[in-house]
């Protein structure tokens, strides 16, 4: 489609094209949808693919000959590590398999240092006058909640296409000793896409920090979850802070929950062996063991790292359609008006969407009106306030398609409408 950018068009022609958005709003509330486009779950469909699950485990002893069903084994079942370890590229004792939910490990490394401070660490955190996170943006919501739940104070960097803005990462780290962390999701970010490169994460791993306990919590959760042939690689961040002097720097974080089931997967946990033993040796006080039966069945299931792969693939075939939808009827609304701009991500669960400064919660507002609910505006933002009020996060993975076409046709007209409204200063 050839068209004039909004920008270049005269005041008559931006009246006609307020009216024609307006029209197209009317008959798009007329139809009456119910769509739900907030967050990032996997469709039936895709929670299909993991059915067996409920049949297995077939027996209820692992390799050793454990009996999985009792407890014990607080760091994981060995052969399910073993697979995940060769997945994440860590090695076996460098990783725990505990509970459905990485969210979980997150918030309990995140309380171990609060409460006892880290390997490495001078004092707890509590101890400190501040405790500061780095949140690249933007970034996902939970990460923000659980630091503003404890009064952890956020300063944002940019996410770029190859991961954070790392010369402000740099500068925010080597200055300020209370800045303890930094938020990283360095495969297909939700929900940037961005993947951080090599380099990056070098840098990441290398740079000085002015807190002896500086954390990265890397949050790979998407490093499986590839929408394309082109297959990112996550980096090797353990090996490379190791090799830069940090070993306990990076804390990594992963889950099957958009692999098998998202309520009832298995989370994963790796770092330095000495951040391993510190974490099981606060978690100990709280469990007795993971749920061994779940991870027997997860075994059982996948057979081999390679398993995991081609089960993989059958999300991709579910998936990626999906994506192509929004990109298409974004395309097919927006292109050449110069009023948005959006992702084309190569994995993971969203897209993300930039409409004018100023635009995203009216967009927001008047697609709940027409029935497409959307995550909030400002919601992949700390605090849920996204200073220029432009980005909405777009998650099509739970619709079936033809609701992602829809809703995606309605989206780029409720864009369309509210840059058109802003541009003739009419928002009546
Ligand atoms: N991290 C990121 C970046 C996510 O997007 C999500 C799920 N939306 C999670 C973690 C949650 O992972 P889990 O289900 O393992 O708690």
């Amino acid at each position: 489609v050839s068209r004039t950018p909004l920008a270049d068009r005269s005041p008559e022609e931006l009246r006609a094209f307020l009216d024609e958005q307006r029209a197209a709003y009317a008959t798009l509330t007329e139809r009456g949808l119910r769509l739900d486009l907030t967050r990032g779950k996997p469709s039936a469909e895709q929670l299909d693919l993991s059915e067996r699950l409920l049949s297995l485990p077939e027996g209820h002893r692992d390799r050793a000959g454990t009996d999985v069903r009792n407890y014990g084994g607080l760091e994981g079942l060995p052969e399910l590590r073993e697979m995940f370890a060769e997945l994440l590229g860590v090695d076996t004792d460098q990783i725990v398999a505990g509970g459905n939910a990485s969210l979980s490990m997150m918030h309990e490394v995140l309380v171990f240092h609060l409460l006892h401070g880290g390997v490495d660490s001078p004092r707890p955190w509590k101890d400190e006058e501040k405790v500061t996170f780095v949140c690249p943006v933007p970034g996902y919501d939970r990460h923000y909640t659980m630091l503003e739940s404890y009064g952890i104070e956020m300063v944002t960097v940019p996410m770029l296409a190859d991961g954070p803005d790392v010369d402000a990462v740099e500068a925010l780290v080597r200055d300020d000793p209370s800045v303890k962390g930094m938020w990283i999701v360095p495969t297909y970010a939700n929900p940037a896409g961005s993947v951080v490169t090599q380099e990056v994460a070098a840098r990441l791993a290398a740079m000085p920090a002015a807190a002896p306990d500086f954390r990265l919590f890397w949050d790979n959760a998407y490093a499986l979850h590839h929408l394309t042939e082109d297959e990112a690689k996550s980096a090797d961040i353990l090996s490379l802070a190791s090799a830069a002097g940090h070993p306990h720097r990076p804390v990594v974080f992963a889950s099957t929950s958009k692999v098998t089931f998202a309520g009832a997967g298995v989370a994963f946990l790796a770092g330095s062996r000495e951040t391993v033993g510190w974490y099981l040796g606060h978690l100990k006080f709280a469990s007795i063991g993971p749920d061994k039966v779940n991870h027997l069945r997860h075994v059982q299931f996948f057979g081999s790292p390679d398993g995991v792969r081609s089960h993989m693939g059958r999300h991709r075939e579910i998936l990626a359609p999906k994506f192509a939808a929004v990109d298409a009827a974004l395309s097919a609304g927006l292109d050449g008006l110069g009023i948005a701009e959006w992702t084309r991500p190569r994995g993971g669960y969203f897209v993300s969407l930039d409409v004018p400064d100023g635009c995203a919660s009216r967009v927001v507002a008047l697609a709940k009106e027409a029935g497409i609910a959307l995550t909030p505006a400002g919601a992949s933002f700390p605090y849920g306030k996204d200073p220029r009020d432009r980005n909405i996060r777009l998650a099509p993975s739970f619709p079936v398609l033809e609701e992602v076409e829809t809703a995606m046709a309605g989206v780029a007209t409720c864009v369309a409408l509210a840059a058109a409204e802003q541009l003739v200063g009419d928002v009546g």
